[in-house]
C-alpha cells in the first residue's frame, strides 16, 4: 500500500504536459520501471507459473503506459513492424507468409482461422485431439455449424502419426486439418510437422491448421517443412507480451482465395490482411496498449536470442521444476519421453493431509499462482515455466511448495 500511495504521489507531483515530454525522455517510463521493479507490494508481485495470462517484465508493462491514437503515423508504423517482427518469429519467408493480427484472445484468431479458412458450404474438417485445447478446435467447428470430426487420443500421448496416416489415406473429403502444438491441459508437445507433411502428401489441397499457442516462439518449430497454411499464437503467451490480441501467421497463397468465406465480420482474416495491407490499420479500434507492450516484449525477446534464448530460459526453468519437485517426491503425470516443458501436470499425492484447494491457496498466500489440472482422466495439478519466470523463481516457488506441504503435515518426502 505504502509503495502505491508512493506512486500516486509521484504522479500527482507531474504536471500533465510535463508528464507527456518526460516520457519522451524516458524519464516517466525509467521512473515506472524503477517503481515496478523495486516495490514490494504492487500488482506484479504475484508469480504466474500458469498457461495465461502470464507474468510480463517491468518495462514492458511500462512501455504501455500510454494513449496513442489508431491513426497516429507512429501507432501505424508500430503495427507495420510488428507484423514483419512475427513473420520473422516464425522463421518463414515474408513472400510466403504474412502475419495479421486479431483483437481477442488466442481463441479468437482460432475462430478467426475456422471463419476464414472454410468455404461457406460443403465444409468439413479433421481435428487430432488429445486434451482441452484440441477439443476446443472440434468445439468451434461444432459452433459454427461446420461438419467435423473430431479424433481423440490419450491425454497422456502424443497424436499419432501411424494412426494419422491410416485415417487420412483414401479420405479426401476433408478441406481443413486441425490440432495443437503443445496441449496445454497436460504439457504434451504434438508432432505437427510429422501430420502436416502426411496432410500435404496424402491430400494436399487441405488447409493444415496448428494452434501454436502456448509454443509459439519458445518451441523451434519448421513451418514450411511441417506444411503448416495457418498458425495461431496470443500476445500474452512465450512473446510475453500482454494480452489483448493474438495473431495468425498464414501462407499468403491460402489466405488470399479465402475472400468472402466469413461468416462472422469481425473474425474475417481475409479482411483484417486487406485492410491491414491498403492501410496499415486495424478496421475497429485496435488493442493500441497492448501492441505497444507487444512491441516492447518482441525487443526484449531478440534480445534474449529469439526462439533460441527463449526456448534455453524456458527449458532450464522447467528442468529445476522437474528435478526439485521428483526430490519433493511429486510425480508427473506424463511419462518421462514426452519432452515439453511449457507447463507440467503433477499427480495429487496419496498423502492422507493434501488438500489441492488448501495447497493451492497457501501457495497464493506467498504470491505463487499455480494452476489446477485439465486432464479428465486424473487428478492433477500444473505448474507453468512461461512468461517473465527465471531460474530464481522457480527455486523460490520450489521452496513455498516444501513449507506448504511442511505447514499441511504431508510427509516428505511424499511416499510412492
Ligand atoms: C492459451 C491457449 C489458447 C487460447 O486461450 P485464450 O484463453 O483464448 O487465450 C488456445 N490454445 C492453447 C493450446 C493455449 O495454450
Amino acid at each position: 500500500m505504502a509503495s502505491r500511495l508512493k506512486l500516486a504521489r509521484f504522479l500527482n507531483c507531474c504536471k500533465v504536459d510535463t508528464l507527456s515530454s518526460c516520457y519522451r525522455q524516458s524519464i516517466f517510463k525509467v521512473s515506472c520501471v524503477r517503481y515496478l521493479s523495486t516495490s514490494k507490494t504492487n500488482m506484479t508481485d504475484k508469480k504466474l507459473f500458469t498457461p495465461g495470462p502470464l507474468g510480463t517484465s517491468p518495462s514492458v508493462k511500462s512501455a504501455m503506459l500510454r494513449d496513442l491514437g489508431s491513426r497516429d503515423v507512429e501507432f501505424i508504423q508500430l503495427v507495420k513492424d510488428i507484423r514483419k517482427k512475427l513473420v520473422n518469429v516464425a522463421g518463414v519467408s515474408g513472400a510466403e507468409f504474412t502475419a495479421v493480427p486479431m483483437q481477442g484472445s488466442g481463441t479468437f484468431a482460432v475462430e478467426a482461422v475456422f471463419q476464414t479458412a472454410l468455404p461457406r458450404t460443403n465444409a468439413k474438417v479433421l481435428v487430432f485431439e488429445n486434451g482441452a485445447y484440441g477439443k476446443r478446435l472440434g468445439k468451434v467447428c461444432e459452433v459454427m455449424g461446420v461438419e467435423v470430426d473430431v479424433v481423440s487420443f490419450p491425454e497422456n500421448e502424443y497424436v499419432d502419426v501411424k494412426k494419422v496416416e491410416s485415417l487420412l489415406k483414401g479420405n479426401n473429403s476433408y478441406n481443413l486439418v486441425a490440432m495443437v502444438h503443445c496441449e496445454t491441459s497436460s504439457g504434451v508437445f504434438n508432432p505437427v510437422v510429422d501430420v502436416g507433411k502426411l496432410v500435404k502428401k496424402l491430400n494436399p489441397d487441405c488447409t493444415y491448421f496448428v494452434d501454436g499457442m502456448s509454443s509459439f516462439g519458445a518451441v523451434p518449430l519448421d513451418i514450411e517443412d511441417g506444411c503448416i497454411d495457418f498458425l495461431v499464437s496470443s500476445a500474452n503467451k512465450c512473446l510475453e507480451g500482454v494480452p489483448g490480441f493474438s495473431y495468425a501467421i498464414a501462407r499468403l497463397s491460402k489466405l488470399m482465395k479465402c475472400k468472402g468465406n466469413s461468416r462472422s465480420l469481425s473474425l474475417d482474416l481475409y479482411d483484417q490482411y486487406d485492410n491491414l495491407e491498403k492501410t496499415n490499420q486495424f478496421r475497429f479500434t485496435p488493442p493500441t496498449h497492448t501492441m505497444l507492450a507487444f512491441y516492447k516484449a518482441l525487443e526484449e525477446f531478440e534480445k534474449e536470442g529469439g526462439v533460441t534464448g527463449r526456448s534455453a530460459r524456458y527449458q532450464e526453468n522447467c528442468s529445476i521444476l522437474k528435478s526439485g519437485m521428483k526430490e519433493l517426491g511429486f510425480q508427473e503425470f506424463l511419462e518421462p519421453y514426452h519432452k515439453g516443458y511449457i507447463i507440467t501436470s503433477y499427480k495429487f499425492p496419496d498423502d492422507p493431509n493434501f488438500n489441492f484447494n488448501d495447497f493451492y491457496m497457501k501457495l497464493n498466500e506467498r504470491d505463487q499462482v499455480i494452476y489446477p489440472g485439465k486432464v479428465l482422466n486424473a487428478d492433477c495439478f500444473r505448474i507453468g515455466n512461461i512468461g517473465y519466470l527465471f531460474p530464481q523463481d522457480i527455486r523460490y516457488l520450489l521452496q513455498c511448495i516444501k513449507d506448504v506441504c511442511k505447514e499441511m503435515n504431508m510427509t516428505l518426502p511424499l511416499k510412492k
